[in-house]
């Protein structure tokens, strides 16, 4: 069964994503992230391996131990205000980039806005970019 380091854990539900039976449930309401482990018996590991903070073990299966649950507030998209991420994911992303490359030349931290922000400003600046670029070209 899966035993669960919930120091280590952030919330980004990838082992529920993998689960190909089931066992990890994850709930969410627009503020809140919660994550449920399932006592399992079938060991295939894939949780384990894809599993980016290392929290997950395989251990002997015991019925008396308590299934463990993690709840985890979402952070609000800095434009749109939606709820799209866990804070210790969000921080685990920030510290694996160089500083440099989290603003965009606005100056937006782009990791605290939420994908569909973040499309939809990447496109408005490829085509502010297209204008400005034909502009200096005269067409
Ligand atoms: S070991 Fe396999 S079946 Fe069990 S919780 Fe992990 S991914 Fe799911
Ligand atoms: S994959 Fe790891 S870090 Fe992500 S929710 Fe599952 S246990 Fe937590």
């Amino acid at each position: 069964m899966i035993k669960v380091d919930d120091s280590l854990c952030i919330g980004c539900k990838s082992c529920s994503n993998v689960c190909p039976s089931q066992n990890i449930v994850r709930t969410e309401t627009e503020k809140m992230r919660s994550i449920h482990w399932k006592r399992c018996k079938e060991e295939c590991d894939l949780c384990v391996e894809f599993c980016p903070a290392r929290a997950l073990t395989l251990v002997p299966f015991d019925e008396t131990v308590q299934e463990p649950d993690l709840s985890f507030d979402l952070v609000a998209c800095k434009i749109c205000g939606s709820r799209y991420a866990s804070e210790p994911m969000l921080r685990r992303i920030e510290a694996a980039l160089a500083a440099d490359s989290e603003r965009d030349s606005e100056g937006l931290e782009w990791i605290r806005v939420c994908p569909t922000c973040r499309r939809s400003r990447e496109a408005e600046m490829a085509s502010r970019e297209t204008v400005l670029e034909r502009c200096r070209r005269g067409q």
